[in-house]
């Protein structure tokens, strides 16, 4: 993941005549907050984490929610690249819950089948959910091995990058080798509750 420095400067003007204007309500009834009361003031972009690495940041993004800017929304890395930390939800004037939004917009970005705005992202929710779904609990080194093989296409930089670090730790003790998994009636409940599209993708 590198960061967006150069934002959205050389991108085409967003297409306003492509828009869905009760987006905003749609996202506000499921995710539990009011979109159209957003001040744009940016407080939650500011004491984001992860603006740096995003297109829009989070004020871009309910900015074009308010516009009914759907498709823009669904495209965009931003959605992505939330760590769900609630940062900004912490400092947002309007107390919107930002992170609530970006979970909506993930759903609705596999729903619609749109291009994910950073695959290898939604890569590493799958391969964890799988590991989730086979142990219990995630094994790192094979959610990390998992992950390599779901974007091999990166190249070979992207598949070696961490063999140095991953060595060192698995010496260290930090990560290990043979995963552990819960008792079997909690790993089925676990089971129940992972499931769905985003291990089909
Ligand atoms: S901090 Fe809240 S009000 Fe300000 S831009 Fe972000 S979402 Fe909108
Ligand atoms: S929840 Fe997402 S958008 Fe909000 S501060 Fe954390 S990473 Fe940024």
């Amino acid at each position: 993941m590198y960061p967006e420095t150069k934002k959205l400067s050389n991108r085409e003007p967003v297409n306003m005549n492509e828009t869905d204007l009760a987006f905003a309500s749609k996202i506000g009834e499921i995710a539990g907050t009011d979109l159209n009361t957003c001040l744009t003031c940016m407080s939650c972009s500011g004491g984001c984490p992860m603006y740096t690495y995003m297109d829009y940041g989070p004020h871009g993004i309910m900015r074009l929610a308010v516009l009914g800017l759907k498709n823009e929304a669904l495209a965009s890395n931003t959605i992505w690249r939330c760590v769900g930390c609630h940062a900004c939800a912490a400092v947002c004037p309007m107390a919107i819950n930002i992170a609530g939004v970006m979970d909506y917009l993930r759903e609705e970005c596999l729903d619609d089948d749109v291009h994910a705005g950073d695959r290898p992202l939604l890569d590493f929710h799958r391969a964890f959910l799988w590991s989730l779904r086979r142990h219990g609990r995630s094994n790192k080194v094979e959610l990390m091995g998992h992950h390599k093989l779901l974007t091999l296409g990166i190249g070979p930089k992207a598949w070696f990058q961490d063999a140095i670090l991953g060595t060192k730790m698995i010496l260290m003790g930090k990560l290990h080798l043979m995963p552990s998994r819960i008792m079997s009636k909690g790993l089925s409940q676990v089971r129940e509750i992972v499931t769905g599209k985003w291990l089909d993708l």
